[in-house]
């Protein structure tokens, strides 16, 4: 017999699918067998064998409208990864009020709009695994983040506290943190400040979106990761252990 995560014809929906880690995500679960579904807003790439859905986590109404399209195209979801996250840096007396909202309504509301619809189901099936997407930021802090920081520790507070309370519904929660990965999401680091983060990095290199997807594969696998759950799993190179 050849060793499998378990993920063949499961039902998976990735927010933020189109690019970055999202996608590595959705690639990655499409080559393992899993039916995937995943949101966008803007930069649509068709992807062959998956349900696309244009969806903003920041409303609520659009992600019920998401859990029921996916189910209704798909069937029951067992497993999610609330991945989308935004920063809008800035040294905290520059900080806006409009920064503030806008980071924390997506990294951390966003991760309630997406789940709210869907944990219920997973309670009734007494099935389901959730990974929410945090950062390194979320547990060390970063500069100029403070905005994102508190959004990301706040998904890690969130996925604990779910944990314990899905546990009994026979439902997983974990988080992974990843450090620095090469997306577009370092395009606004300059080469300066890169150089010194490197300098912080014991593996000397950014992590790749592959790195995080095969952490999040391993995390939805009923087969791989089922003792698990209630954790946080950092991917960062030893930037903070
Ligand atoms: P990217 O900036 O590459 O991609 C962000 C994704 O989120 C895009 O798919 C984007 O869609 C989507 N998105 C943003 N806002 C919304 C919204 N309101 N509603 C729906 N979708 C939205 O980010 P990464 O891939 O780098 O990051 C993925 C996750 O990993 C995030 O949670 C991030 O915080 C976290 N992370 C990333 C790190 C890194 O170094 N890259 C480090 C630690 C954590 P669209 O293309 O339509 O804008």
């Amino acid at each position: 017999m050849i060793a499998s995560l378990g993920l063949e014809s499961q039902v998976i929906l990735v927010t933020g699918g189109n690019r970055g880690i999202g996608a590595a995500i959705v690639n990655l679960l499409l080559e393992l067998g899993a039916k995937v579904a995943y949101t966008y807003r803007h930069d649509y790439t068709p992807q062959m064998g998956t349900v696309a859905i244009s969806a903003d986590v920041t409303d609520e109404a659009n992600m019920i409208a998401v859990a029921a399209q996916v189910e209704a195209e798909l069937g029951p979801i067992d497993g999610v990864v609330a991945n989308v996250g935004i920063t809008q840096d800035n040294f905290f007396p520059k900080l806006t009020s409009a920064d503030w909202d806008a980071v924390m309504n997506t990294n951390l509301k966003g991760v309630y709009n997406t789940l709210k619809p869907i944990i219920p189901q997973m309670y009734a099936r007494r099935s389901g695994s959730v990974v929410c997407i945090t950062s390194i930021s979320g547990e060390k802090g970063n500069l100029g983040q403070t905005n994102y920081a508190a959004s990301k520790a706040g998904t890690i507070g969130f996925t604990k506290s779910l944990a314990l309370e899905a546990a009994r519904y026979n439902v997983r929660a974990n988080a992974v943190a990843p450090g620095f990965i090469e997306t577009d999401m370092l395009k606004p680091i300059s080469e300066k400040v890169k150089q010194k983060i490197l300098a912080e990095i014991p593996l000397s290199r950014f992590g790749k979106p592959e790195e995080v997807a095969w952490t999040v594969a391993f995390l939805l696998s009923p087969v791989a990761s089922s003792y698990i759950t209630g954790t946080v799993v950092r991917v960062n190179g030893a930037h903070h252990t």
